[in-house]
């Protein structure tokens, strides 16, 4: 790379960084863990609100079948939000083509999603959670990449992209 390229690539990146802070900066001042107003639907209220393969991967934690999820291959820099609650869960910088057919991430928003064991298959599993609403979002396993190492697997219908060029909608009551 000779230098302009590089003082190029420098400053494109320092603006990412940038622009990225700017997003932690918003979600971590007004929505870290248990700061961020609770929500208390029932079943019956989601299931009107969400289509019917939402309802129940979400709130049956139900698996989509791999490749089928438009946000595999998104790839423009933004917010990946709860599509229940709209409680930001990933950052577009955490997200990572895992292969597997479901939008994975590194990381997700520090306090947004909670952990569970989860023995539906032979093997233990840690089930991770919209820590808002509630709703079933994925899988965390081992194999992710650095900095974290681990691969948050999404169902990529529990959630919806927000790019950075649009604001984030305010969350559902
Ligand atoms: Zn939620």
């Amino acid at each position: 790379m000779d230098r302009r390229l590089f003082i190029t690539a420098a400053v494109t990146s320092a603006l990412a960084v940038a622009a990225n802070r700017a997003v932690i900066a918003a979600t971590d001042s007004n929505l870290v863990k248990g700061n961020f107003p609770s929500i208390d639907k029932t079943r019956e209220e989601w299931q009107k609100l969400l289509n019917s393969q939402q309802y129940k991967v979400l709130f049956e934690e139900a698996t989509e079948r791999p490749w089928t999820s438009a946000l595999n291959d998104e790839k423009r820099e933004g917010t990946y939000i709860c599509i229940a609650c709209y409680l930001p869960l990933f950052l577009s910088e955490t997200k990572f083509d895992s292969g597997t057919g479901w939008p994975s991430f590194y990381q997700a928003i520090d306090g947004n999603a909670e952990t569970k064991r989860d023995w539906k298959l032979l093997f233990p599993r840690t089930e991770y959670h919209c820590a808002r609403c509630g709703g079933h979002q994925g899988h965390i396993f081992d194999d992710g990449p650095e900095p974290t190492g681990k691969r948050w697997c999404n169902n990529g219908v529990a959630l919806r992209f927000i790019p950075s060029s649009e604001s984030l909608p305010v969350l559902r009551v």
